[in-house]
């Protein structure tokens, strides 16, 4: 069993990490651990039924431990109607499984929720991950039972808001390596760095395992 200190990157390599990939990419190498979704960015307006079985089937393989990143997005991508139908379908297959799923969530905080609730899917675990928003969209996050993912840009108040068996860090494409984030966030919170690193590979731990 890995331990998973970085929740989120898109670094083909890295160890004691979740690497997010397409399935459309999906080659597993031995010892690393995965999570594979469809980006909202990335023309998922055009998915056919054979990409979804695609991603069921990668979604299946020991190595894949999350569904994701997959979410929404008010700047940049499609519709979204068409995001919001792509999540569903992703969130779909997390509860199926068991899985938690990583969440791309950009000013859509409420969207997300309310996709979930009306897909009946409330108890799917939901990792918002890159979180930069301020205390009012952590609140209402937190309050939905969100896990929040902090990378290299993230609001101190936010972290200082976050009950400590709810934080998780990343990279996610930061050139900053996680034990640097770590020790960022450590310092918005006060605490050691070692701890915050014991108790977020705890916290990925219950999620993943
Ligand atoms: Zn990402």
């Amino acid at each position: 069993m890995n331990e998973i200190l970085d929740f989120h990157t898109h670094c083909p390599v890295a160890t004691s990490a979740l690497i997010s990939v397409d399935p459309r990419e999906f080659d597993p190498r031995l010892g690393l651990c995965y999570s594979v979704g469809f980006h909202p960015w990335h023309g998922i307006d055009r998915l056919t039924d054979e990409d979804y079985e695609l991603l069921d089937r990668c979604a299946r393989h020991p190595q894949v431990l999350a569904i994701g990143e997959t979410g929404m997005d008010h700047l940049r991508g499609a519709p979204l109607d068409c995001q919001r139908e792509a999540f569903v379908r992703h969130l779909r297959l997390a509860s199926l499984l068991g899985k938690p799923v990583v969440v791309h969530c950009v000013r859509a905080a409420q969207d997300i929720l309310s996709a979930r609730h009306q897909a009946a899917l409330d108890s799917v675990p939901l990792v918002i991950h890159g979180m930069r928003s301020g205390e009012r969209v952590a609140r209402v996050l937190l309050d939905a039972g969100c896990y929040l993912s902090f990378g290299e840009h993230f609001n101190e108040a936010a972290v200082r808001l976050t009950p400590l068996d709810r934080i998780l860090l990343e990279t996610d494409e930061s050139p900053v390596d996680i034990n640097s984030i770590a020790a960022a966030v450590a310092h918005a919170l006060d605490l050691p760095p070692e701890q915050l690193v014991a108790q977020v590979t705890a916290n990925a731990r219950k999620l993943l395992y």
